[in-house]
């Protein structure tokens, strides 16, 4: 090409089409399908309010789903849309800026992980929590591996993640009038979501074929686009598997032993090869907990078949490239199978790989020999990964101990379990308006310096008063919808319409709120607060300084004393005493979730330590402002200094259930009368709690960055992803 045609002069210059025929309303619709198919709007404030936009009531009754939104669209019907709200450039504008992130080139990875360039990190996880619209997560697990790889996008690691595609996904939680929960199973329409049948290099369709004992199991493969980062999600719906076979991912975390590892076998082997058929070769494994530690036996017998290597050559070459991280701080918590159930699913394999029965089982053991213990997939997961990590600094104690047998000859120290503690990914979980203060205080381009402590220093130029106000309309928009929904549970269930009514008067915006939102897992003592009633009356009735508390949370379809705690909560409605400060939201989700962590003055978190591996909720919290009030366990063991938040208890163990509840039970009232009330409603004469402010820049400066999903992403790619690729090692903390 001669320089001449590419600099046109303006008279041969083609003219740029009149404004009406570049936003013709095919071209206008077309951008905003682009928009809704790839999830990089679920982290674009401007993006969800130009879908919301679009058509208020739908948006929230579609439960923020912008394709079966835009199904109710024609071409014509979104331009006269448009114009009425003046969204063209708004449309122009998100599109563009979406072209341009997906061919950007200048990445932090770019510079910092160029030899993972084009041998990706293939990332592991059963479950993966993006944005409300898509039902394939339960809970903190979830929203760690969407946030994990929202950050990979953001920072251009080369990642593509695999999971399970659950067409029923997880429940959706009703409660009746006396606070008993009950499950809701719905099923997903394909077509409302954002995916496409996955295509191989020859842009077939592809369906992987996983051997059992007992028969073959098949899987097809769906494609969703995260930014820059593609999720593949396996689905066994679909011919040539047996009726029952067909239903093997309809449920996260259903059914019995045997759907259990049954999924992880599809998860794990068939994720290998759905891979092998795409055409990637991954230079990194990456098993986000041991649902996914099937998968090196796999690419083992890969290596083994395809480079002729002997099987304990290729475990070596195998566990260098992969990565484990464990969640689970209880021995009890990690799947374990027996030894027919693994022979039936993993039999097949095992021929491949010339390794007997009791080798096989052994890789799955502490002792190998041990023909009574069952077929752990953390320990398989530890035994064939070169690099393993807990997900705090407090709990890499606790799993070195917990696993120090599988390394009898070192001491605690020296097992090679480090630790990378957990992050958010922070454009999913800021408030807009929070935003909208950053941008104003922060360096210009501080979104793509996240993971720096120097940016968030400025929080402390910030003017008191517009940090307060704007934590305030965010907690007035929360109290809005916790109205909102309380009313809509009451008129579910036919209650009165002066009980509906009070419903949408509960909760006031002047009294210190106190938010718990989390699953209702026993060890998190939901009810933790309530143990000591008339103590807790008088908290809440204060006249001076009263305090109202929000909770959600669903408790697992099997766990009883779960939902004896969402029962107990659920009910203290009924108790006049209470006065309607203490509220419960059903069906709690990601999008509950952020309403919560958005606008809490406090966020409560008092688990049984060490059982909090992490914990993340609390890390959303900082972000907007609110509070951290917690047990010193996961993150917050390692986040608080004294002046960023408050603890509850001195760090103390776990002892016994009675003792330890009893013992914290205590802590978190005084620091509560103590501490928290008092600083909160500590007014100076401008009415500005000036110690709480000064507490919430404390937090904001000292976890916001360290905290980040950007940090935990940068951190994983340095220690881990780039060593097991084959390039420079970097120590573990
Ligand atoms: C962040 C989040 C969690 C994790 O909460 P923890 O307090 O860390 O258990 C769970 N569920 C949802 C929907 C979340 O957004």
């Amino acid at each position: 090409m001669t320089q001449s045609s590419t600099l046109m002069s303006p008279e041969t210059a083609p003219k740029k089409p009149p404004p009406g025929v570049e936003l013709s309303a095919q071209s206008l619709y077309d951008k905003c399908w682009a928009l809704a198919r790839n999830l990089w709007w679920t982290w674009h404030p401007e993006v969800i309010n130009l879908f919301r936009d679009l058509d208020p009531i739908r948006w929230r009754q579609l439960d923020h789903n912008p394709i079966t939104l835009l199904k109710e669209f024609t071409p014509e019907r979104l331009e006269i849309r448009a114009a009425e709200m003046v969204l063209y450039s708004r449309i122009n504008h998100a599109h563009r800026r979406l072209k341009e992130y997906m061919a950007e080139k200048q990445t932090w990875s770019a510079t910092e992980a160029g030899v993972l360039g084009a041998k990706p990190v293939a990332y592991f996880s059963a479950e993966f929590g993006i944005h409300e619209s898509l039902p394939i997560y339960s809970g903190g697990l979830g929203v760690l591996s969407g946030d994990h790889i929202k950050s990979a996008s953001g920072l251009g690691v080369p990642l593509v993640a695999i999971g399970l595609f659950y067409d029923q996904g997880y429940f959706r939680q009703r409660l009746d009038e006396k606070g008993h929960q009950s499950e809701l199973y719905q099923d997903t329409n394909v077509e409302d979501l954002p995916m496409e049948p996955a295509l191989s290099p020859e842009d077939e369709p592809i369906t992987v074929r996983i051997e059992t004992r007992k028969g073959d199991l098949f899987a097809k493969v769906w494609l969703m686009n995260v930014g820059r980062v593609k999720l593949y999600l396996l689905d066994c719906d679909v011919e040539g598997n047996k009726a029952e076979d067909r239903e093997l991912t309809s449920r996260l975390y259903g059914g019995d032993e045997r759907t259990r590892v049954r999924q992880e076998l599809v998860l794990g082997v068939g994720g290998v090869r759905a891979l092998r058929a795409l055409g990637i070769t991954p230079g990194v494994y990456h098993l986000n907990e041991g649902h996914s530690a099937f998968a090196p036996l796999e690419v083992i017998r890969e290596r083994m078949h395809l480079d002729g290597r002997t099987f304990d050559d290729a475990l070596r070459e195998v566990s260098q490239q992969t990565v484990f991280t464990t969640h689970t701080p209880v021995p009890a918590g990690h799947d374990r199978f027996r030894g027919d159930l693994v022979e039936e699913h993993l039999g097949p394999l095992r021929d491949s790989l010339h390794i007997s029965y009791d080798q096989l089982m052994g890789l799955g053991r502490v002792e190998p020999q041990n023909g009574e213990e069952p077929f752990c997939m953390t320990v398989v997961g530890l035994k064939l990964s070169r690099r393993a990590n807990a997900v705090s600094s407090l709990h890499g104690h606790v799993t070195r101990r917990m696993w120090s047998n599988l390394w009898p000859w070192r001491v605690e120290e020296e097992i090679p379990i480090g630790h990378i503690t957990n992050g958010v990914h922070i454009p999913s979980w800021l408030a807009w308006q929070m935003q909208q203060l950053y941008d104003r205080y922060f360096p210009a381009n501080w979104m793509r310096r996240m993971g720096e402590p120097e940016v968030w220093q400025r929080i402390y130029d910030v003017d008191p008063g517009e940090l307060w106000e704007t934590h305030v309309a965010l907690k007035s928009l929360l109290l809005q919808f916790v109205r909102r929904r309380v009313a809509r549970q009451c008129r579910r269930r036919g209650e009165s319409d002066e009980a509906i009514e009070t419903a949408r008067t509960i909760l006031d915006p002047n009294i210190l709120t106190i938010g718990f939102g989390r699953r209702f897992a026993t060890y998190k003592r939901a009810t933790l607060i309530m143990r000591d009633q008339e103590r807790l009356w008088k908290i809440l009735n204060d006249t001076e300084r009263p305090v109202q508390i929000v909770f959600s949370g669903k408790a697992h379809p099997k766990d009883e004393p779960g939902k004896k705690f969402i029962q107990e909560i659920a009910t203290a409605r009924l108790n006049k005493g209470f006065n309607n400060r203490v509220v419960f939201v059903e069906d709690y989700d990601i999008n509950v979730g952020r309403h919560l962590i958005q606008g809490v003055d406090v966020w409560l978190n008092n688990p049984r330590r060490p059982l909090e591996a992490s914990g993340t909720s609390g890390q959303k919290v900082v972000l907007n402002g609110g509070l951290n009030f917690s047990i010193l366990d996961g993150w917050w063991a390692e986040a608080y200094d004294g002046q960023n938040g408050f603890a509850i208890g001195k760090g103390f163990s776990h002892v016994n259930d009675e003792m330890t509840d009893g013992r914290d039970g205590d802590y978190l009232y005084a620091t509560l009368e103590n501490e928290v009330i008092p600083t909160f409603y500590d007014r100076d004469v401008d009415g500005l709690p000036h110690r709480w402010i000064r507490m919430m820049m404390n937090s904001i400066a000292s976890c916001a960055w360290r905290f980040s999903a950007h940090r935990m992403v940068m951190d994983y790619t340095r220690v881990c992803y780039v060593p097991a690729a084959g390039g420079r090692s970097c120590d573990m903390p």
